[in-house]
């Protein structure tokens, strides 16, 4: 039994005081609020609800359910200034950019909100008189745990997928943003039927009693490989159904072919935008001989303007600042250079320069894991196919980028890398409303697009037949 039904949270029951989760803005150290975690006894009321309303919900018409979406989608239109400004003073993301990310998060809950009832099964001829015919039906309870990079966007995504299906919803939002999850809970909540969706304020623990107890269908992570391993643990246990969005290590390689003034704002704008803190950012780059020179000048310029224009977000907190820094500092005693950044600024916040590191090699860990800062580590390669080989190496699998403007080296990236989503040309390329399967530590299943309803729902298949005579 989960621990949420025993009435412990890691072992705090309800008797316990209420641990409370306090946010400083990372642009200036002042503080945001204080709000208190979900006792055990939310959570188990959470799930009692997600229950007690799930068979009503399901059996709701999509069309239906569809339009209450659409109401969503315009609750949170209508609060998205607030809601964007929340989400700058949580996670310091710049203020266009937040704004984006809500916006984002309304056309998804738009377009699931379409997608949903159209969603459908397939047929299959067996016989003359004989047919097969898959029907698919909500999972039951889903659990969104969802990070605090782009909290809005990544949320719209799971709970509109699971909303218009037919699910009902436990929303468990990132502890580094608890004002902005709470409020979208808040939005949301004022449209759809009650227990239907409920969000609850908490960390891992809280997290914990959701994702192992045996009363959830589904678990949809979006965050940390390590925490997307946990969570995987604990499913086996249940049987839930898991969608593991995780993290990644993803490579940018340069051919010889390319502007190297091009490729370095490339390269600029996937290690820097957001200050680096996007699932597919750029995490390490191999550039080829020939170009490298011009091209680490124009990109250790790129940085530099984005720290003089104020066109770099801070990082989240102070934690992760001393996790990226580590990375930076170890790399540098191992034999990288630092041709811009590299130093932790005075006075408060979190924010951290747009760093470009050369001479780096596989062994440091700043090319091996994921660092979330804004750092673009440089190893220079003899050729592209040493470049795709280098970039094939390590546990991770979410996303790769390749700048060539040859045919033959695009395919031969296609067949070499094993990642969810290949780029070529742009490191944020990608059609709205796609979708990936990431690979390896990266995670597992869709996370978004038309394939996160097939995710959200399981088929039951009808054999039918002529009786007899
Ligand atoms: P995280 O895994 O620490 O947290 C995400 C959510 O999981 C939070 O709500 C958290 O409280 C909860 N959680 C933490 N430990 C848990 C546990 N043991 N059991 C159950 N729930 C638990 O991730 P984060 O630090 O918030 O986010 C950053 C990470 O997310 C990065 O690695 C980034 O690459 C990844 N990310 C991936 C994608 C993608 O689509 N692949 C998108 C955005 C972010």
């Amino acid at each position: 039994m989960s621990d949420a039904r025993n009435g412990s949270l890691d072992g705090r029951t309800d008797a316990d005081p209420l641990p409370t989760i306090s946010v400083v803005d990372p642009r200036d150290g002042t503080p945001v609020g204080t709000l208190p975690c979900a006792a055990p006894a939310q959570v188990r009321a959470a799930i009692t609800a997600a229950l007690s309303s799930a068979r009503t919900w399901s059996r709701t018409e999509p069309e239906r359910r569809g339009a209450l979406l659409h109401e969503a989608a315009d609750a949170v239109e209508q609060h998205a200034e607030e809601l964007a400004e929340l989400t700058t003073r949580e996670t310091g993301k710049l203020a266009d950019d937040a704004l984006g990310g809500v916006r984002a998060g309304v056309g998804t809950l738009r377009q699931y909100a379409e997608l949903g009832p159209v969603h459908r099964g397939h047929s299959l001829r067996g016989g003359v008189l004989a047919a097969d015919w898959t029907v698919p039906e909500p999972r039951g309870l889903v659990v969104a745990l969802t990070p605090w990079n782009d909290p809005i966007a990544v949320a719209a995504g799971l709970l509109g997928a699971a909303l218009v299906t037919g699910n009902t919803v436990i929303h468990k939002p990132s502890e580094r943003c608890p004002h902005v999850g709470r409020r979208l809970g808040e939005v949301l909540a004022g449209v759809l039927p009650e227990g239907v969706l409920t969000t609850l304020v908490g960390g891992p623990d809280v997290g914990r009693a959701l994702s192992s107890s045996p009363d959830v269908d589904v678990i949809a992570h979006v965050g940390s490989s390590a925490t997307g391993h946990a969570i995987a643990r604990a499913a086996a246990e249940t049987g839930a159904h898991v969608v593991r969005e995780n993290g990644g290590n993803d490579p940018l390689v340069i051919d010889d072919d390319v502007d190297p003034t091009w490729a370095a704002a490339q390269a600029a704008l996937g290690a820097f935008a957001n200050a680096g803190q996007i699932c597919t950012s750029v995490e390490r780059i191999y550039v080829h001989q020939a170009i490298a020179a011009p091209f680490l000048t124009a990109l250790t310029e790129e940085a530099a303007r984005r720290d003089r224009d104020g066109a770099l977000a801070p990082l989240v907190d102070r934690r992760l600042r001393r996790a990226v820094h580590e990375q930076v500092t170890q790399a540098l005693e191992a034999g990288a250079v630092a041709l811009t950044g590299a130093v932790v600024p005075e006075g408060p916040g979190a924010a951290y320069p747009a760093t470009v590191l050369r001479d780096c090699t596989a062994e440091m860990t700043v090319m091996r894991e994921e660092t979330f800062g804004p750092v673009a580590p440089v190893q220079i390669v003899e050729s592209f196919a040493e470049g795709l080989r280098r970039a094939g190496e390590g546990r991770y699998g979410l996303a790769a980028t390749v700048l060539t403007g040859r045919l033959a080296h695009t395919q031969q990236a296609l067949a070499d890398l094993s990642v969810g989503t290949l780029k070529v040309n742009n490191v944020f390329g990608g059609a709205p409303g796609g979708s990936a399967q990431p690979r390896g530590d990266s995670g597992d299943g869709f996370g978004y697009g038309p394939e996160l309803l097939d995710e959200m729902t399981r088929v039951k298949v009808v054999h039918v037949e002529m009786p007899a005579g």
